[in-house]
C-alpha cells in the first residue's frame, strides 16, 4: 500500500510497459534486440516524468529537453505526437489517487540499423523517495576530477543530455551507499558544487533561491529546478544561477536536491555536518506539488 496524494492508503498498481510500434507488453516480455545500441553503448536517451492525479507533470519541458538533446546526438527521436501517443498509452487507467514515475527511452536501435526502439514504463514512486521528501537526505561531496568549465566550449561534446550511458551516475551511487550516505554532491577540480548523479542542487541564501548554471558547466538543466525557480516569486523569493563552493553551502539557509521523481528533497546532512531543518521546506514542496 502507499500513500495516495491525498493521504490516503491506495493499492499499489503493477509496473507498465509499452512500445512505441506495438502497443502494452507484459512486464516479463522482451523489448529490445540484444543487440540494440542502447544495451550495447548506452546509446540513448530517456526522461523521466512525476505522474500525478494521473497525468505527467511538465510533460512538454520533458519532450522539449528529449528533443534537443536528440538533435545535439543525431538521434532521429519519432515526432512528439507519436511520443504523446505512447504516453497516453502506457498511463491510460492508472489509478489518479497514486502517484508514478513516467519514463520515456529512445535508443538508438538495432547495430544492423533500424529505427530507434522507444518505450514508456510507468510505475508507483518508490517509497524511499516519498520517505526522501519527508525526512531529508544525507549527501557527501565527491570529486569529479573536472574543473567546472571543463565541458564548456567542446563543441564535439554535447552537454546537459539525459543519456541512458550512466554508468558514472551509477558508480557515484554505489559509492554513496559503500559511504553510508544517500546521495552525492558532484564537485569539480576547482572547488565548485555541480549536481548530484540524478539530480540538481538548489539553496537559499538570505531571500535568493540560487541553483547552479547548466549553461556553462554542462550539468543537466533540470525541469523541477527550472520550474522552482521561475515560480520562488510566490514564496516571495528571488531566484538566481551562480557557482556555489561546499563552504558556501555549508553556510546556506537551506539545501535541497531537485528531481522529477522526488521533487525537493532537503539535505539534512552535508559532508557528515548536520544542518538546521529549514522551515521553508514544506512550503517548497507544496509550490512543486509532491505529497509528503
Ligand atoms: N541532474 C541529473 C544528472 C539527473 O539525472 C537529473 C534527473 O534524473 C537531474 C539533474 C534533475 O532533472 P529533472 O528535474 O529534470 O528530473
Amino acid at each position: 500500500m502507499v500513500t495516495s496524494p491525498t493521504g490516503k492508503a491506495a493499492a499499489q498498481p503493477t509496473a507498465r510497459i509499452a512500445v512505441l510500434g506495438r502497443g502494452p507488453v507484459a512486464a516479463g516480455d522482451p523489448v529490445l534486440r540484444g543487440d540494440d545500441l542502447g544495451v550495447l553503448r548506452g546509446d540513448g536517451l530517456f526522461e523521466t516524468m512525476h505522474l500525478r492525479q494521473g497525468r505527467p507533470w511538465l510533460r512538454d519541458e520533458h519532450l522539449a529537453r528529449l528533443v534537443a538533446a536528440a538533435d545535439a546526438v543525431e538521434l532521429a527521436v519519432p515526432p512528439t505526437t507519436a511520443l504523446i501517443d505512447l504516453l497516453d498509452g502506457v498511463r491510460a487507467g492508472w489509478p489518479a489517487a497514486v502517484e508514478g514515475a513516467l519514463r520515456l527511452v529512445c535508443t538508438r536501435g538495432p547495430e544492423s540499423g533500424g529505427p530507434p526502439t522507444v518505450y514508456a514504463t510507468l510505475a508507483g514512486v518508490p517509497a524511499a523517495s516519498r520517505a526522501a521528501r519527508r525526512d531529508g537526505i544525507g549527501v557527501a561531496t565527491l570529486p569529479l576530477g573536472v574543473p567546472a568549465d571543463a565541458r564548456n566550449g567542446l563543441s564535439w561534446l554535447p552537454a546537459g543530455i539525459k543519456s541512458t550511458s550512466y554508468a558514472v551516475n551509477s558508480a557515484a551511487r554505489r559509492w554513496a551507499n559503500r559511504a553510508g550516505v544517500d546521495d552525492v554532491l558532484w564537485v569539480s577540480s576547482d572547488g565548485y558544487a555541480l549536481e548530484g548523479p540524478w539530480a540538481n542542487v538548489v539553496w537559499l541564501t538570505d531571500d535568493t533561491l540560487c541553483t547552479v548554471p547548466a549553461a556553462t558547466t554542462g550539468i543537466l538543466a533540470g525541469t523541477t529546478v527550472a520550474w522552482l525557480l521561475a515560480h520562488a516569486g510566490e514564496l516571495g523569493l528571488s531566484a538566481a544561477e551562480r557557482m556555489v563552493t561546499t563552504a558556501e553551502l555549508h553556510a546556506a539557509d537551506g539545501v535541497w536536491f531537485t528531481s522529477s521523481v522526488r521533487g525537493a528533497v532537503e539535505v539534512h546532512t552535508l559532508d557528515g555536518v548536520r544542518r538546521d531543518r529549514c522551515p521553508r521546506t514544506p512550503a517548497l514542496q507544496a509550490l512543486l506539488g509532491y505529497p509528503v
